[in-house]
Parts: structure tokens; C-alpha cells; sequence
């Protein structure tokens, strides 16, 4: 049966104006509000929807709680050329990346490849933002950050790893860029829940019961644990993940992080990493010839689309977006409150 859920439209400047104000009223400064915003306002017009607006009453939870600070201003250093540090003070990702990526992209072009570690902050969002902004630079990039436990490595049945995603982006000079972004659990946690309140079975290898046994319920699931795709080889790009976002910026491992957040339903304090290729400075002028022949190629084969071109057709379509109607009214009782 067909499960209808209520929505309302809204423009995608209707949707920047709702999150800006919302954020303004609980305590983000103008430069926060608007950094926030465009994320929430981007990912609804490319149908990116778990982190869309479904994020602001999270966000609203952790400047109430007074865990993030909503005025904070990064502050950007580079120990080496091609090494920079962005320290968010203890704010939201989106105003430190709005300020940090030019600075990376700027060092990657020079020097052929640069890395970023963004500290002290609280990522709530998607990657794709960061990797696609390097890759309409015509630089490749790849973003990753770790979350609370909630996935067991391959073999175990408890809780270590956060959900975990990686981005990668790849440029094409006549076309939107190449970009997968990903969480390395099965499922999303959002999409478990989502099986739940619906009463779906969720795919075989999505996660395990309270009793460490393999289930399809995902209401066993969520009082268990879930697994990363693909086995031992998901586990360890995980735990790659781990080690590049919290070994490589010092910042938390999830494991770290869950022993300090205050559980408000807003991000964990924890770190990204984001790394800048120039394939023009590494493979030399023919790279975009040369990998252009490739997307050829493999388009050719029946049955694929490429990573990202959901998002890329979504962003085409200049009409009002559909919003959740009981979010929407959640959303608008803060703004009210
Ligand atoms: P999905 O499984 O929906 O998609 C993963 C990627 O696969 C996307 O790039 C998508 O492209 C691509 N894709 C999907 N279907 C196909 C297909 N049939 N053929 C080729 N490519 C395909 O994403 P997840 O649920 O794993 O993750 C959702 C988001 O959650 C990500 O943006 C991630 O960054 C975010 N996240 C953030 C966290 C944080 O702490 N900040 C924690 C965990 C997740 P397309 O977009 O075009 O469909």
C-alpha cells in the first residue's frame, strides 16, 4: 500500500529565509545563519532531504544547549604551504568551509596537492558541498568525517564506529563534476528509522538485533546496532575514516566523541579532513582528454548512471520543493516560539 505523507511547497529562497531566521532567533550570527542556510537551502534543491531543513530543529537543540557556538569566527593557518588548519571555535562546518576552501583550492592549484583539517567544529551536513566546490575548480577532492557509534566493525557486534561518510569528486571541464557522498554503514540511520516508522524489512547486512544476530526488522536493528556495507572491506574504509578525521586532525574518534557530547540532538564535536588534488599539475594537460575518455566508456555500459547525477538533474528543476508538512510546522513553532 502506498504510504501518503503530507507536504507543502516552498521556493528554495523560501526554504534559505526559513532556516536564516530560525537560526538568527535561537543565537547564529548573520555570517553562521547564511552559511548554514545555503547547506540546508542546497541540499533541499538537489533532493538531498536528510540534510536538508530535517536538520534545523538538531542545530536549534545544540545553540540551545549552548554546545555550539553560534558567533564563532574561524581562524585559518598554515603550518606548510599545503597543510592548513581551520579551527571553528567551536562552531557549525558550514562558515568555517564558506571561509577555508578558497584557501585550500588556492594552495592545491599552486602546489598540486593540499590537505585541510578542520578542528573544533560540528559537521551536520552533507560532504558533497566541499568536494564539489574543489572539483568546479578542476581540482579532485575527497572529505570525510566520523559521528557518534553507531556501526560494529566487521566481527563485532557492539557499537564503534560513527556512520561514517566519505565524499570524492572528480572534475570534468564540460560537465557538472563527478561525485559520490556516502555513508559507509548499509543503510543510512535516517533510512532505518524511516523503515521502522513505515513497517519495511530492511535489506539483509543492514545491521544486527540486540542479540547480535543478523535481522531484517529495523525496529531490532535500532535497539542493536548497524553494519558497514560490504563487510570487512566497508569496515576498513571506515576505519580509514576514523583514522584520516580524528588520527590525522587530532580532533575526536567517534568513540571519543560520544564520551563528551551532550546527547542534544544537535552534531558531536569532531574533525574533517578534506584533500585537494590538481590533475593538471599531476597527470599533466591530458588528464581531462584522457578520464573523459573513460566517462565515455563506461556510460556505454546499459543499466548505470553516475554518482551525483540525481542530484545535478534535481538542481535543474526550478520549481517549489516539497517540504514535510509536520516538519515545516515544527520548523515554523520555533520560529514562533
Ligand atoms: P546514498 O546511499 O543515497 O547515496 C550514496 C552515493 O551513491 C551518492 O553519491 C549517490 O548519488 C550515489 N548513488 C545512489 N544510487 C546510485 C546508483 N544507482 N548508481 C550510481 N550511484 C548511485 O547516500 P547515504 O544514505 O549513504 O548518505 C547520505 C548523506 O548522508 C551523504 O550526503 C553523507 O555525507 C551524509 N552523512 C553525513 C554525516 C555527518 O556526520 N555529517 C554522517 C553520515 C552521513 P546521487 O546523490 O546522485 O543519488
Amino acid at each position: 500500500m502506498m504510504s501518503t505523507i503530507d507536504t507543502e511547497t516552498l521556493t528554495v529562497e523560501e526554504i534559505y529565509d526559513l532556516a536564516f531566521n530560525v537560526l538568527n532567533k535561537f543565537g547564529c550570527n548573520k555570517e553562521n545563519a547564511s552559511a548554514i542556510s545555503r547547506t540546508v537551502a542546497t541540499a533541499e534543491r538537489d533532493g538531498s532531504l536528510s540534510h536538508g531543513l530535517f536538520r534545523i530543529p538538531g542545530y536549534v537543540a545544540s545553540l540551545k544547549s549552548g554546545k555550539v557556538n553560534g558567533n564563532a569566527e574561524p581562524n585559518i593557518t598554515s603550518s606548510l604551504p599545503s597543510v592548513i588548519t581551520v579551527d571553528g571555535n567551536l562552531g557549525y562546518a558550514p562558515y568555517s568551509l564558506e571561509k577555508s576552501l578558497p584557501v585550500l583550492s588556492e594552495a592545491a592549484l599552486k602546489h598540486g596537492i593540499a590537505v585541510m583539517r578542520l578542528i573544533n567544529s560540528f559537521h551536520f551536513a552533507a560532504l558533497w558541498p566541499e568536494t564539489e566546490y574543489l572539483a568546479e575548480r578542476g581540482l579532485s577532492g575527497i572529505a570525510c568525517t566520523v559521528y557518534k557509534p553507531s556501526v560494529a566493525p566487521a566481527g563485532a557486534t557492539e557499537p564503534f564506529f560513527g556512520t561514517n561518510p566519505i565524499s570524492f569528486a572528480w572534475p570534468r571541464k564540460n560537465s557538472t563534476p563527478l561525485v559520490f557522498d556516502m555513508a559507509t554503514s548499509t543503510l543510512a540511520m535516517g533510512d532505518v528509522q524511516i523503515a521502522a516508522r513505515d513497517g519495511h524489512p530492511v535489506p539483509h547486512g543492514t545491521g544486527l538485533g540486540p542479540d547480535g544476530k543478523p535481522s531484517d526488522d529495523p525496529k531490532e536493528i535500532l535497539k542493536g546496532v548497524l553494519l558497514p556495507f560490504g563487510g570487512y572491506k566497508g569496515s576498513a574504509i571506515s576505519m580509514m575514516i576514523e583514522l584520516f578525521s580524528a588520527g590525522l586532525t587530532g580532533d575526536n574518534f567517534s568513540f571519543e566523541a560520544a564520551k563528551t557530547d551532550n546527547n542534544d540532538g544537535g552534531p558531536a564535536k569532531g574533525g574533517e579532513l578534506v584533500l585537494a588534488i590538481n590533475p593538471e599539475l599531476i597527470a599533466g594537460p591530458d588528464w581531462d582528454t584522457h578520464s573523459e575518455g573513460f566517462f565515455k566508456e563506461i556510460k556505454q555500459l546499459k543499466g548505470i548512471r553516475l554518482p551525483g547525477e540525481r542530484r545535478h538533474r534535481n538542481r535543474l528543476d526550478n520549481s517549489p520543493r516539497k517540504i514535510n508538512k509536520e516538519l515545516l510546522e515544527k520548523i515554523k513553532g520555533l520560529s514562533e516560539s
